[in-house]
């Protein structure tokens, strides 16, 4: 069965107000639709913790920092339905533009430190959005618990972050990043590739994990990102934005993996931008 579409705030909190007053649980799942796998492993996790599960669906102008790439961003609402209703979903909310920011809205959340890097250093403003939208869903839902992708794995840090520094209601969980066979991590954004792209893609995961591999051998890092650019760039890949060791916790720099690290990579592909990570 198709789960019910909520439009607007007030319904939303009037059927969360119904499931509060019983004593139930609340998951949310943030999303920009165009669901894939990766976002229904978020809904299974959702599932398995809470008595209720809210998908949301908003393509968030606030989180885009250029204009082209919001038009582009693939909507597919009928189709991310569908994928749902295999799904304990009790609702999808698919606020417009309108009901998030109504005429006046003047309010900004900026989480400094973990922002000033990586997608944050390449794409002004864009975690201010995503902070922004975030604090308003999860009090909107007032949900439990909220559900998050690893493959944005900034992106987690920061939301993590936000909801304890604002005593936030909503307990941030992290999910695996689930990939195709290939190895390329699942993200709306490989519906934009064209075939041939397609074909190329897989070589960031695979330079990724090599990469990895080298850094548990002892290799320096220095010798490692050289290499990795250079055969990514051989590949077909317009750019490396970034390719960088850094801490899970706070985000720094490493140069050797001396504490729970990650690989962090952003990408062009044939006009896409395609981003990546990965445990060291
Ligand atoms: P998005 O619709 O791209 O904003 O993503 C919504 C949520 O799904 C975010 O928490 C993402 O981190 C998560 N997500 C996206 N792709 C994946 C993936 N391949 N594996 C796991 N989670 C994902």
């Amino acid at each position: 069965m198709i789960p019910p579409i909520v439009r607007t705030k007030a319904e939303l909190r009037a059927q969360v107000a119904n499931w509060k007053a019983a004593g139930e649980t609340v998951g949310v799942v943030p999303t920009m639709g165009a669901l894939h796998q990766g976002h229904l492993s978020l809904v299974r996790a959702a599932e398995e913790a809470c008595d209720r599960v809210i998908v949301t669906i908003f393509v968030n102008p606030k989180q885009f920092n250029n204009p082209e790439d919001l038009e582009n961003y693939p909507r597919t609402e009928n189709e991310d339905a569908q994928k749902l209703s295999h799904h304990r979903v009790d609702m999808v909310y698919v606020p417009g533009p309108d009901e998030i920011y109504p005429a006046g809205f003047a309010t900004n959340i900026s989480i400094s430190g973990l922002t000033e890097v990586l997608c944050g250093a390449h794409r002004p403003g864009h975690f201010d959005g995503v902070a922004t939208v975030v604090t308003k869903l999860f009090t909107q839902t007032r949900a439990d618990q909220a559900f998050f992708g690893e493959k944005d794995f900034q992106q987690l840090q920061v939301v993590t972050r936000l909801a304890v520094d604002l005593d936030l209601m909503t307990k941030v969980v992290g999910c695996p990043t689930i990939r195709e066979e290939d190895g390329l991590a699942m993200s709306s954004r490989n519906l934009l590739l064209s075939d041939r792209a397609r074909i190329k893609a897989p070589v960031l995961s695979e330079t990724m994990e090599d990469m990895a591999d080298g850094l548990r051998a002892g290799q320096t890092l220095a010798e490692l990102k050289a290499d990795a650019e250079k055969r990514i760039l051989a590949a077909g890949f317009n750019k490396v934005e970034y390719l960088d060791l850094r801490a899970c916790d706070d985000l720094s720099l490493l140069e050797t993996p001396t504490r729970p690290a990650r690989l962090l990579a952003a990408v062009w592909l044939a006009g896409v931008r395609l981003i990546d990570n990965i445990a060291v």
